[in-house]
């Protein structure tokens, strides 16, 4: 038993020059999470603040800095679990959240599991989340990269898998010193998405999940393929079976690729406080920290 925190931040075909900003994005955003813990703070404490260091920070495909969809807008899908009560809480297609992550946890500790588009707002508005314009979501470089994909669309249409992109979505999972775990991800989806897409990230089962008496995961790649296969509640339910959660990323993995011809990554974290991950895309952008290590671990 003992505590534990990993984040990803996207798993996909990472530039050389952003390798940077990843690494030390991951790396903020598990010390921020960390902290926490070591505080005695709870894993949804810490699971909620090392996604919103990466919502906000433009390197990630999350909040500010997201991939814009074809009409030239940002739309966010987040989701969170708690794995002592089972509790979830998600929402999707979301225009006007800096930090969707922080509605996933309200609607978490609601009466709801999952809100969309204008109602999830409406409800961010009466939990007192104040609604921002959409443009305030939008970097330079990503208006840039709009203007390419426009010219030549990324996702081909009809295409069931598409092999391997940049992606950026972040996720955390936690385990605090009372052996609770929790679990969230965030995403602005795919890149130049059709409006109205919503992918694996905010679906309880393939996105996220978290069980107390296991694990938790989160998992980041091509939606489309990681919702068919129900990645993270497939992994998790591997650590009933005995595997690490190095082998039950591994496993789910070779799950996704086998299975429906998937492309992405998952990281585990299991009840006992053990940490792993596992990907079959070129990079993932990864933090872990467990009881007993001296410092972080970083690495894409
Ligand atoms: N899984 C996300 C989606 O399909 C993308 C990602 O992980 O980067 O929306």
């Amino acid at each position: 038993m003992g505590m534990a925190l990993i984040v990803h931040g996207g798993a996909g075909k990472i530039e050389e020059r952003h390798l940077e900003a990843h690494r030390e994005g991951t790396r903020r955003a598990a010390q921020i999470g960390w902290q926490i813990l070591q505080r005695g703070g709870s894993a949804l404490d810490a699971v909620e603040a090392a996604v919103i260091a990466m919502e906000d920070d433009p390197a990630f495909d999350a909040g500010i800095g997201s991939f814009l969809d074809r009409e030239g807008k940002v739309s966010l899908d987040a989701s969170m679990m708690d794995g002592r009560t089972l509790d979830a809480g998600a929402v999707a297609g979301v225009e006007h959240i800096k930090n969707p992550i922080v509605l996933a946890r309200r609607v978490l500790e609601s009466e709801h599991t999952f809100l969309i588009g204008r109602g999830a707002e409406e409800f961010a508005r009466e939990h007192n989340i104040t609604l921002i314009d959409n443009a305030l979501l939008r970097t330079p470089e990503q208006i840039e990269l709009w203007e390419k994909c426009r010219a030549q669309p990324p996702i081909r249409e009809g295409a069931r898998y598409v092999p391997v992109q940049g992606f950026g979505t972040v996720g955390c999972v936690a385990v605090d010193r009372d052996g609770n775990v929790a679990a969230g991800t965030s995403t602005g989806g795919t890149k130049f998405k059709r409006p109205g897409r919503v992918g694996d990230s905010p679906l309880i089962g393939a996105g996220v999940y978290a069980d107390n008496t296991r694990g938790g995961a989160s998992s980041t790649g091509w939606g489309e393929s990681i919702t068919r296969v129900v990645l993270a509640k497939h992994a998790v339910d591997a650590l009933a079976s005995g595997c690490t959660p190095r082998e039950a990323a591994c496993a789910a993995i070779e799950y996704l690729a086998r299975r429906v011809g998937g492309t992405g990554g998952i990281i585990i974290a299991d009840a006992r406080g053990r940490v792993g991950f596992a990907y079959n895309t070129p990079r993932m952008a990864r933090a872990y920290i467990i009881e007993g290590m001296a410092d972080i671990v970083a690495e894409i």
